[in-house]
């Protein structure tokens, strides 16, 4: 799934003509040596396009518009090689719906001492073209990301590569198409949301669909697309003797199958993105689907239980953020606390659905009782998940506002055997201490439902809630309480209308 291929982020410079062609010709081919210098850079893993050097208000008008327009770019970054006086870039700028990444760089990294002359000073004056570039961007409020340093370093490309996944996910978001099979589950506020206002900030639209029409594909599955499974089934995960051929649950199995088949077919038959049910509504299902669940998910759909279509459209957009890297981003569900002061930890897991691509191991594949839904025992993997490394991040609906939610942690390798409990889980001590951080969520407002990530950093998701002019808050092992209750009114007021 990596996006090398597919969308780009432009590259265009500022200058002017008062330099005159000669210099304006300097600045072109040092503008496309630095694209060209980040495009091969290892840390980078979106494509970078040198587009053009602009020098006037009709030039920056019209190579904005293009990237608004042109369905491979997924956002911009701006350099200013020379000065640019910035009110040309006004009216570009107004019209500029592509993520924007303003790079404060020099093409030159030293002082030539002994060569230096007022030609070179007039070429390479990032130092001033950049500060009235910034001026403008700040006086027009556009959110975007600054990166500072020199062009070839590895940590210059690492935060531009930080924001061109931002780009990535919230490109993957712009006329996504997300089902909410059924309604949310009854009497929950958390997973509720306004789909209006979402569908106007963000991009993607949630639609319900009934339960019958999901019913209907699941019927058509054929007993060879059920055999396929099955046989997948055996060769990946160890099968409970019982689910076996022959064995007594081995029709709960098939089931399974079946309505992992039908369920593909609905999402990939009507380009969805991204799914939710609710065990409150599974009429004319057998099983509440629990492995489908966990498969697709691992295969790239975003998911989330109960209804609640905000955590399935960021799992959606974390999967699209951390595509090509080690690790994962999975829905989670902050579960049972281990409360020992000396070895403080939360336990994630939900119900069924935990996502396939956090497996430390060979899952298990099991059947167990389920107490709630009212329907036959569902099928299910059953994992443990490797320490290291994560965060948890929660979109919630504040009214107002949507709020991004962060707390950065560190999962942990199981201490124990959980021979009973009959689902996949993963254990974490969250940053900077249980009692803060949990302290902090709630004060925050973040939900139980998250998508728990092992390789995206905070920073990612911050580029993304700019993007996306979502606020943000991020518990870390810098966290205090006093100030992140500050942070929270001084929000309240930043956002009150
Ligand atoms: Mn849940």
């Amino acid at each position: 799934m990596k996006p090398k291929t597919q969308p780009e982020i432009w590259f265009i410079a500022g200058s002017q003509y008062l330099y005159g062609e000669k210099t304006l010709e300097q600045v072109r081919e040092h503008s496309s040596q630095i694209a060209e210098g980040l495009d091969a850079s290892p840390h980078l893993s979106i494509k970078i396009r040198f587009i053009a050097v602009v020098t006037d208000t009709p030039d920056i008008r019209q190579v904005l518009s293009q990237a608004n327009q042109s369905s491979t770019c997924i956002g911009v970054i701006v350099w200013m090689h020379t000065f640019s006086p910035a009110k040309m870039w006004i009216n570009g700028l107004k019209t500029l719906q592509k993520p924007l990444l303003h790079l404060h760089t020099q093409f030159n990294r030293d002082i030539p001492w002994s060569s230096i002359d007022m030609d070179f000073m007039n070429l390479n004056q990032s130092a001033h073209g950049d500060r009235e570039f910034g001026f403008i961007t700040s006086r027009m409020r556009l959110p975007r990301k600054v990166v500072v340093g020199y062009w070839t370093s590895a940590q210059v490309h690492k935060e531009i590569d930080h924001w061109a996944r931002a780009c990535a996910g919230w490109s993957d978001w712009q006329d996504a198409k997300i089902v909410r099979f059924g309604d949310n589950m009854r009497q929950v506020a958390v997973t509720e949301g306004d789909k209006v206002e979402a569908e106007i900030r963000f991009g993607f639209s949630v639609n319900t669909y009934a339960v019958g029409d999901l019913v209907e594909s699941i019927r058509q599955v054929t007993p060879a697309e059920i055999a396929e499974l099955l046989a997948e089934y055996e060769e990946k995960y160890h099968v409970a003797p019982e689910l076996k051929k022959g064995g007594a649950r081995r029709p709960s199995l098939e089931e399974a199958a079946r309505i992992e088949r039908g369920l593909e077919t609905f999402l990939v038959s009507g380009h969805f993105k991204a799914f939710t049910n609710t065990f409150e509504d599974l009429h004319g299902m057998k099983q509440l689907p629990g492995i489908a669940v966990q498969r697709l998910m691992a295969k790239g759909f975003g998911y989330a239980g109960e209804g609640d279509w905000k955590t399935a459209a960021l799992v959606r957009a974390m999967k699209v953020m951390g595509s090509g890297l080690a690790g994962a981003n999975a829905f989670m569900e902050d579960y049972t606390y281990h409360f020992d002061p000396d070895n403080s930890l939360v336990l994630g897991s939900h119900m069924l659905e935990v996502d396939e691509s956090l497996a430390s191991h060979k899952p298990s594949l099991e059947i167990h009782p389920l107490g709630i839904g009212g329907k036959e025992d569902p099928v299910r993997l059953v994992f443990n998940v490797a320490g290291g490394q994560g965060l948890n991040a929660s979109i919630v609906d504040m009214g107002n506002r949507f709020r991004m939610v962060i707390n950065e942690v560190v999962a942990v390798d199981p201490p124990h055997e959980l021979p009973k409990l009959p689902v996949a889980r993963v254990l974490w001590q969250p940053l900077p201490d249980m009692h803060t951080a949990c302290k902090a969520w709630i004060l925050a407002g973040g939900a139980h439902h998250t998508c728990f990530s092992t390789n995206l950093s905070s920073e990612v998701l911050m580029d993304f809630a700019e993007i996306a002019g979502m606020e943000a808050l991020v518990i870390d092992k810098d966290t205090q309480i006093r100030d992140f209750q500050k942070e929270i009114q001084w929000n309240d007021m930043t956002y009150r209308k």
